[in-house]
């Protein structure tokens, strides 16, 4: 009688019903990202709308109970897992996924895909109809499902850029193979494009050390599996056989090539000491001597409009270049989004909200959901939508990208949007605030006559016996590998003579072991996600 009096009341005031239904249901949230930042302030008041704005769609009330305080997420998370869960509702954030499969094979988590199949979790079914290699990348071998992901959109990610007012001073054409790169990039090393007197260009470089290694791909050879460095099993084509791809005969020949480059000044002679995410800035805003690069393209193309930049070089122009090839090979980009991100949330299975906090992350992919955790609240940051149905975002909103921390970080700020919970990115949300040049360089890389993208190896759902042998691997074997490949580039070992002895060392640290695993949970996602 009560609940039918209520239905109706709902049918009939509308607004005002719903917010009778808010009054009842508070869910807890305990949602960390970059170690500093929550929902809420530390006086416990939401100051992300996004968050309030679905809460107030789905009809109930959010209280953050997450530490607003500075500490590490993670550390965090194992706390609450001391706790058995019960603090909280809701538990999500970066990096967890692994956790959501180990403490959910426990029961701590809800079973998405049975809340799924019983019809609780309708947006999010409607996408992974659409989209089934996602699910097949999440469920567990049991095929179950503790987290909803968060999902990049669209295959571009870093991209090469080469200075191409250079290429013109030298009268070089665009490179097209490595073999031309090669010509172009000693051109760059010889001949001054900068025009100071000085051999002080440097022709290739990178903001990290880990993406410097990338490098290889010129000489045919795989480096890392998908957007995470750590994950270097690959295989070349979907359904293939995976490998190592540092432990790849075509690796020991890129790497010859990559030494020799190192040894003749074509690599940054600082690559391996420089501090993180300084070299654009040195090497071209402050130095100009930078040529060529692998980088983010909204970022690296704004340096092309730099106002202090332009004053001082006003010729700088950094352009986009399509993959090149070595012997005739053909070209791929290895770096694309992945298809899903280790990132996320789920539901405690101690929570006394189920169904409430089942509506609220479902409603992250809705459409409404998926435009406002993409581009903020509608009415704040955008009104109207464009021709393909996105929002267009507000001038106010798209001068954000002016700020110190970019348009990424003013969105988290400001309005709790593109933060790594349950959604669907909308790349549309990035193209509006990528300016022209880097435009140009979406279009060539989402132009499949242009760029062929390397098979992707997926974030794996694993089980947990895989999952502890792939953690009791990786460290040390990557730590190893990273070591010998400094050595080899430097020259303190010589390639052809190291290479036996480096692969045996690998080898004894676990390598086929890990491959082993990777194969087995592959073979799972191609059949998906079951056992
Ligand atoms: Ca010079």
């Amino acid at each position: 009688m009560l609940r039918s009096v209520r239905l109706l009341s709902v049918l009939v005031l509308g607004v005002c019903a719903a917010a009778t239904l808010s009054a009842q249901t508070e869910l807890k949230l305990h949602y960390r990202w970059n170690n500093q930042f929550s929902v809420a302030n530390k006086d416990t008041k939401v100051i992300r709308p996004v968050f309030q704005y679905v809460a107030d769609k789905v009809g109930v009330k959010i209280k953050d109970v997450a530490n607003p305080v500075a500490t590490n997420d993670t550390q965090e998370f194992q706390l609450a897992a001391t706790e058995q869960f019960t603090g909280a509702d809701i538990y999500g954030g970066a990096s967890l996924a692994e956790y959501f499969y180990s403490y959910g094979n426990d029961g701590a988590f809800v079973d998405l895909m049975a809340a799924m199949k019983a019809g609780k979790l309708p947006n999010f079914k409607k996408f992974t109809d659409a989209n089934p290699d996602v699910l097949a990348a999440i469920v567990t071998p049991e095929g179950k499902l503790f987290h909803l992901p968060y999902v990049p959109d669209g295959g571009v990610a870093r991209m090469y850029f080469i200075r191409t007012d250079w290429l013109a001073k030298l009268k070089l054409n665009m490179p097209k193979t490595t073999e031309e790169l090669e010509k172009v990039l000693k051109a760059f090393r010889d001949k001054d494009p900068n025009g100071n007197g000085k051999r002080d260009e440097i022709p290739v470089f990178n903001d990290k050390l880990n993406e410097i290694m990338r490098t290889m791909n010129l000489w045919n050879a795989r480096v890392y599996g998908n957007d995470n460095y750590g994950v270097r099993v690959v295989a070349d084509a979907r359904g293939g056989k995976m490998y190592h791809a540092w432990l790849d005969p075509r690796f020991k020949t890129a790497m010859k090539e990559f030494q020799r480059w190192y040894r003749e000044g074509l690599i940054d002679p600082e690559a391996f000491t420089r501090k993180e995410n300084t070299a654009r800035k040195d090497l071209l805003t402050k130095l100009n001597v930078g040529g060529m690069t692998h980088e983010w393209v909204a970022s690296t193309s704004g340096y092309n409009y730099d106002p202090a930049l332009k004053k001082a070089w006003p010729d700088f122009k950094f352009e986009v270049m399509a993959p090149v090839a070595w012997k005739g090979a053909k070209a791929f980009e290895e770096h694309a989004r992945i298809i899903v991100k280790p990132d996320g949330w789920g539901i405690s299975a101690k929570s006394k909200n189920v169904d409430a906090a089942l509506k609220y992350i479902d409603y992250f992919f809705s459409e409404d959901g998926r435009n406002t955790t993409n581009f903020g609240v509608k009415g704040q940051t955008w009104t109207d939508l464009d021709k393909n149905g996105d929002p267009i975002f507000t001038p106010a909103a798209l001068a954000w990208m002016n700020e110190a921390g970019g348009m990424n970080r003013a969105l988290w700020d400001k309005q709790g949007a593109q933060a790594p919970l349950g959604y669907f990115q909308n790349f549309a949300y990035e193209i509006q605030w990528t300016l022209p040049i880097g435009q140009a360089g979406v279009a060539i890389y989402r132009d499949p006559k242009q760029v062929t993208y390397a098979n992707q190896t997926p974030v794996f759902a694993f089980a947990k016996s895989e999952f502890e042998t792939v953690n009791s691997i990786t460290d040390q074997l990557n730590t190893y590998l990273a070591e010998a490949a400094v050595n080899f580039i430097t020259g303190r070992v010589d390639v052809e003579k190291g290479w036996n002895e480096y692969v045996a060392k690998a080898n004894e640290l676990g390598a086929p072991k890990l491959v082993a695993v990777y194969q087995a949970a592959y073979d799972r996602f191609l059949k998906g996600g079951k056992k």
